[in-house]
């Protein structure tokens, strides 16, 4: 009598009605659109079919000295934006950081360089290393960034036993968004971000529908979570978001140290 009963209570259990077996499965299958096909590199960190390659070790074809630079005041960057808009005509000047085994290397005082390319959402893969220099310390030591949009600095900085303002240190959004978790190597050894980056959307009045956001990995671990961003990532005061065009040079700072930089390129999204 027992046995029945349970046959009895599992045939419910399991009849098509309580499961929703009348739907049909394939109703909830989307086949367009069809995913293009991209050969991913030989390697982890290699580019893949369809990278726009920024640097591959032999020259700076990619690059020029900054037009414009960047601003490290509101004041700063509402100026950087005037020139950029009323900008027609331009001479383009070469960068004239050094590349030495494989990598471009800083060359203080030569400033800021910048692609010739201009992006907006990407992918970017970017390799850097600073030099062994136990003389320096805190935000003297490898300090460089790199600026997305020429806007919205990640930091590049030594941070392995380097102390410094957890804002200000490598894999922070400058001023803005701490890492989750120092992943830094120490100085003398190659490391690497992957960068994904939403650029923000401004409507035609110049007001902002969406901020920049931006996730990161840093050597491969996670440091910034889908952070969106305040505005520009300026050295003093508060930011709030000037509007710029959809796309803009991807940027690399000189701030006297001699980084090294190497294998960079970004996928456009
Ligand atoms: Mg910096």
């Amino acid at each position: 009598m027992k046995k029945r009963f349970l046959i009895i209570i599992m045939a419910f259990c399991f009849s098509p009605l309580l499961f929703g077996q009348e739907i049909d499965p394939e109703l909830t299958e989307a086949w367009e659109p069809v995913p293009e096909k991209v050969t991913p590199g030989i390697f982890p960190g290699s580019p893949p079919s369809d990278a726009v390659i920024l640097f591959d070790g032999k020259g700076l074809s990619q690059w020029r000295k900054t037009l414009v630079g960047y601003g490290g005041s509101m004041a700063e960057v509402e100026k950087v934006a005037k020139i950029r808009a009323a900008m027609t005509e331009y001479e383009e000047q070469d960068a004239e950081w050094e590349v030495k085994d494989g990598a471009m290397i800083v060359v203080p005082g030569t400033g800021a360089i910048e692609t010739r390319r201009a992006f907006g959402d990407i992918q970017l893969h970017i390799e850097w290393l600073s030099p062994v220099d136990p003389g320096k310390t805190g935000q003297g030591y490898s300090n460089s960034g790199i600026f997305l949009m020429g806007t919205y600095e990640i930091q590049v900085l030594n941070s392995y036993e380097n102390p410094t303002y957890s804002n200000g240190q490598a894999g922070a959004m400058y001023k803005q968004s701490i890492p989750l978790v120092n992943a830094c190597r120490p100085p003398g050894e190659w490391q690497y971000y992957d960068i994904i980056f939403t650029a923000p959307r401004f409507a035609g009045d110049g007001s902002l529908i969406k901020p920049a956001t931006i996730t990161a990995f840093h050597n491969g671990i996670l440091i910034q979570n889908h952070f969106e961003l305040k505005g520009p990532c300026i050295y003093r005061g508060e930011p709030h978001y000037v509007p710029h065009p959809e796309k803009l040079p991807l940027l690399l700072q000189d701030h006297g140290d001699r980084v090294r930089f190497r294998n960079i390129w970004v996928r456009e999204l």
